[in-house]
């Protein structure tokens, strides 16, 4: 995988360690070939029962410990970005439901109905900007948000979790961000001829212990079900080694997400690989996995 000099690189995160698991090494690359990286958390990881539970030790968290658990998570992914050369400013925080992701692509797409967090109770982004007043829980605003900020930032490079992976917050994140791209492309603000798309996978069967994950990818879905599984069959993967000063980049910035280590130090040791792996996605597969996928849920059009 070659990087350019001076690209602008956008990163999509379901949650807080999602970047730094699949691409703290791409983004230091960028950063020191002198390109722009904007990271794009969808969530502040504020719905991880388990999570909350062991830091506090309790077996029943209330709704502010999940608030604070979010603000924590938020505060821990600045400082993991910073860990890799990127500014505060670089980080964006949508907001959005974590654990409803996928809720908000099916049954809670349209304004008329906003989803509500069962761990925080809000039914909209906990955020004061101007811009930001009317948004909530609902699809089309998420996928609002998130050409808005593709549509100010101008990225180059495009990275987002794969669809296929299992974890429901990460395939829908990526269908969410490949719809956005979509419609920017149909409206006339985005060209496909200027930009790459690329996913990562971060939970899929044992990767990436093993290779066992590149002998099963080809056949799986969205989301593991059977939709458009044969559109992303052809997805090329592309290997990015990593210099030791980027590995140890990439070590230091998953440590800052201390409340994870935690719980998940063994998982996350295994993303400390000397590459880091993208599936590069044509044109066509952007603008085929939302449409197919759509279909697949019966997802309303609005
Ligand atoms: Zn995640």
């Amino acid at each position: 995988m070659h990087v350019p000099d001076g690209i602008r690189l956008v990163v999509f995160a379901p949650h807080p360690d999602d970047e730094a698991l699949a691409a703290a090494g791409l983004m230091q690359r960028v950063l020191e070939r002198n390109g722009r990286v904007c990271v794009v958390y969808v969530t502040n990881g504020d719905g991880y029962a388990e999570g909350v539970r062991l830091k506090l030790k309790k077996t029943h968290a209330s709704r502010d410990d999940f608030i604070e658990y979010g603000r924590r998570r938020q505060e821990e992914a600045v400082h993991a970005l910073c860990e890799l050369g990127l500014d505060p400013g670089d980080a964006v925080f949508l907001g959005f439901p974590d654990d409803g992701i996928d809720d908000l692509w099916g049954r809670y797409w349209s304004k008329i109905r906003p989803y509500t967090s069962p761990y925080t109770r809000f039914d909209r982004p906990l955020r004061k900007s101007s811009d930001s007043r009317w948004v909530k829980y609902v699809g089309v605003d998420l996928t609002e948000e998130m050409e808005r900020t593709l549509k100010s930032f101008v990225p180059d490079w495009v990275v987002l979790p794969d669809p296929r992976d299992f974890h429901p917050d990460h395939s829908a994140t990526g269908v969410f961000v490949l719809d956005a791209l979509k419609n920017l492309n149909q409206d006339g603000n985005l060209s496909f001829a200027g930009i790459q798309v690329f996913t990562y996978l971060v939970h899929y069967r044992d990767y990436p212990h093993s290779r066992t994950w590149a002998n099963e990818i080809n056949t799986t879905g969205v989301g593991g079900s059977p939709s458009a599984a044969r559109v992303l069959s052809s997805t090329q993967w592309l290997n990015l080694p990593l210099t030791a000063s980027e590995l140890d980049g990439k070590e230091r910035s998953l440590m800052a997400h201390q409340s994870q280590h935690v719980i998940l130090g063994g998982f996350i040791q295994q993303f400390l690989h000397p590459c880091e792996l993208f599936g590069r996605l044509d044109s066509a597969q952007v603008m085929l996995v939302p449409q197919e996928y759509a279909a697949h849920t019966k997802r309303p059009s609005s």
